[in-house]
């Protein structure tokens, strides 16, 4: 494996391996750009095949932090950690070695709860390190930081969605509300089950699978949501399509059967490459830029971090992200360019600005 050689590889500043004697952690802390501030991005726990893919993933994510808290106009950088394993087996020792190896990076790296890991997660390594977010909200209080903006970062993500996701209604359908259209929504975990909710509320029809049966049963029985098989819900005859399971959904193979309009999910890196954007393009499907829209997790933890910052405080800037995202959609129009090259095109431009004042 050579790391500089490495497709994903983009200027990352820092790329660190941890290794727990004692507890087996094995752990890659990857670093894009902290032009705009220490690194921001959660941790992955997941049972990679190959050091290979862990390595790449971290630096794929890293990146997309980079992007999302240039985007979300945070004073934050981008960075990712993935542990390699299987988070069924996580333990305490575990979460502390972790913990001590982004206290390492004495700051230059924060940390949160990304899939595999959790808010109790945080809370161990807040034992070893301040650098540290996404904590239970008694925590962030006891902390110093504020009582309003802590706690799990699901809920504030699915906002986000919500809100970007109506701004796509409006922009495609001229249509204010939600209210009739026919809704996929694929994963209903952490940001899919309450988005599903503030979809249900405004008298969207859903569609929704998961590949954990609990989950489906629970949007069924409390919103009246329709099920469909997890194959086959890319591929639904719907209005809307919102991805909140994993990356890479949107490629080659699934793009050609896609049915919806309008893509806004929050799942992170959905096109599996560059060209897919284009593709959504070619097939006049609106796409929402994931990390433009999937924002409001990372705002409430940033302003859990920094601290200070009111629930209402939190929800207003969470409120600027439909905002961000019309705008894109405009240019892309106007541009006739795809929606996700506009907006990595805007992340870098802020990126480099941020590093000319740096070395200015
Ligand atoms: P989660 O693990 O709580 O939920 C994901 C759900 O997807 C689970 O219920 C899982 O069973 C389901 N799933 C997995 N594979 C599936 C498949 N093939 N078909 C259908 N369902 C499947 O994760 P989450 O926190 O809800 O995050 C969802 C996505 O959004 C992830 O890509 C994550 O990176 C991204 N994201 C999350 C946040 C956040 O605040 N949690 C913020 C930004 C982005």
């Amino acid at each position: 494996m050579d790391l500089f050689e490495m497709q994903d590889f983009d200027g990352h500043e820092q790329v660190v391996f941890g290794f727990g004697a004692a507890s087996g952690l094995r752990a890659i802390i990857a670093i894009h750009s902290t032009a705009l501030g220490p690194a921001a991005g959660g941790c992955r726990m997941w049972p990679y095949a190959t050091l290979s893919d862990a390595v790449a993933d971290a630096l794929r994510l890293s990146r997309g932090m980079s992007y999302k808290n240039a985007m979300a106009e945070l004073p934050f950088g981008g960075g990712k950690a993935v542990i390699i394993g299987d988070s069924r087996e996580k333990s305490r020792q575990h979460m502390e070695a972790f913990g001590r190896l982004v206290d390492s990076l004495g700051g230059r790296y924060i940390t949160a709860e990304d899939v595999g890991t959790t808010m109790g997660d945080m809370e161990q390594v807040a034992c070893v390190t301040p650098f540290v977010s996404g904590l239970p909200r008694e925590m962030a209080a006891g902390t110093g930081h504020t009582l309003h903006s802590g706690g799990d970062p699901g809920p504030k993500t699915a906002l986000g969605v919500f809100l970007a996701l109506k701004a796509a209604v409006r922009f495609r359908l001229g249509r204010a509300s939600v209210e009739g259209l026919r809704i996929a929504v694929q994963g209903l975990g952490g940001v899919g089950y309450p988005l599903c909710r503030l979809l249900a509320a405004e008298g969207a029809l859903l569609r929704v699978a998961d590949s954990r049966a609990a989950a489906v049963q629970r949007v069924c029985q409390e919103l009246g949501a329709q099920e469909v098989a997890a194959e086959s819900i890319l591929a639904e005859d719907v209005d809307v399509l919102a991805p909140c399971a994993l990356g890479a959904v949107l490629n080659e193979h699934s793009i050609p059967a896609l049915r919806a309009q309008i893509i806004a999910g929050a799942a992170n890196n959905q096109l599996a490459r560059h060209e897919d954007g284009e593709a959504l393009m070619r097939a006049g499907i609106l796409y929402a830029p994931d990390y433009v829209i999937n924002a409001g997790g990372i705002i409430s933890v940033a302003h859990e971090y920094q601290g200070g910052a009111t629930a209402a405080q939190v929800r207003a800037e969470i409120e600027k992200i439909p905002a961000r995202v019309t705008e894109i959609f405009e240019r892309a129009r106007r541009e006739s360019r795809p929606t996700s090259a506009i907006a990595d095109e805007l992340a870098r431009e802020r990126l480099a600005s941020a590093s000319h004042r740096k070395v200015a």
